[in-house]
């Protein structure tokens, strides 16, 4: 189980989280709602090391985890796929990929994973030896999130995935989701599309102001006045 214990952390002199706990139980599927800048993104940074913790605790499975470095929490099998997709845009779709796996060792087993996901992603296949500038948002956003499990993860973090997408596309992500979170990958979504994030979530925490204010299973959310008011 990945916890969070009464974290805070921020950027310098700027608090952004202020004693933020949560608990994402293996192979669950939990949403992070709330407001620009409400200290979503800074959650998930701190989670893999991005952002440091100044107090509080993160552990994976009762070990330590805060203010390792990002390649640590991957090898402990935890992968952010940022916002802003961080693909390496010169390079091709099929380069994006292998980098994936940079940190695994057998090469075979790697190239298995790889084919096994221009599987599930088509598109990718199609566009394989294209640079990755030239695919379009969604494809990018499935690369992105292609590229992450290429480190066979057991806990992926999902920064907004379906922003700036059009609504067909979103509902092609979060059908790509749905497929990784039934093969066992446990997942944080953030997410602007609130409907969505509780559709595919068991359970959801609402941030404000870097605080948790309010959180529980998806299908009580739904039905709170305060949820459905502010964001559905
Ligand atoms: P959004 O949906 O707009 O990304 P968010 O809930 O993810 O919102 P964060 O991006 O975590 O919010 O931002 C929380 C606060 O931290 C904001 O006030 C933001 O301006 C600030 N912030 C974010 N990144 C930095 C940074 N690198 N340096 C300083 N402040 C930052």
């Amino acid at each position: 189980m990945l916890r969070i214990t009464d974290l805070c952390a921020g950027y310098g002199q700027k608090q952004v989280l202020r004693e933020v706990s949560l608990d994402v139980p293996r192979g669950a599927v939990v949403a992070i709602l709330g407001a620009n800048g409400a200290g979503k993104s800074t959650l998930l940074k701190s989670i893999v090391g991005l952002v440091r913790a100044t107090s509080g605790s993160i552990t994976l499975d009762q070990k330590p985890l805060a203010n390792e470095s990002p390649d640590r929490a991957l090898r402990s099998g935890i992968a952010l796929v940022a916002e802003q997709r961080e693909l390496f845009k010169s390079m091709s779709v099929a380069d994006n990929l292998m980098l994936g796996g940079f940190l695994r060792r057998g090469t075979a087993e790697c190239l298995e994973d790889f084919e096994k996901l221009l599987d599930v992603f088509p598109r990718l296949r199609e566009r394989s030896k294209q640079p990755a500038r030239t695919l379009s948002g969604g494809e990018q956003q499935m690369l992105a999130i292609a590229r992450a499990l290429m480190a066979r993860p057991s806990y992926l973090l999902l920064d907004e995935p379906s922003l700036g997408l059009a609504p067909r596309v979103v509902e092609e992500i979060f059908a790509i989701v749905r497929r990784v979170s039934a093969e066992g990958v446990a997942i944080v979504i953030v997410e602007q599309n609130v409907s969505l994030a509780l559709d595919v979530a068991q359970n959801g925490y609402v941030m404000e102001v870097g605080a948790i204010t309010v959180s529980g299973a998806s299908e009580l959310l739904r039905t709170m006045p305060a949820v459905q008011q502010a964001y559905l």
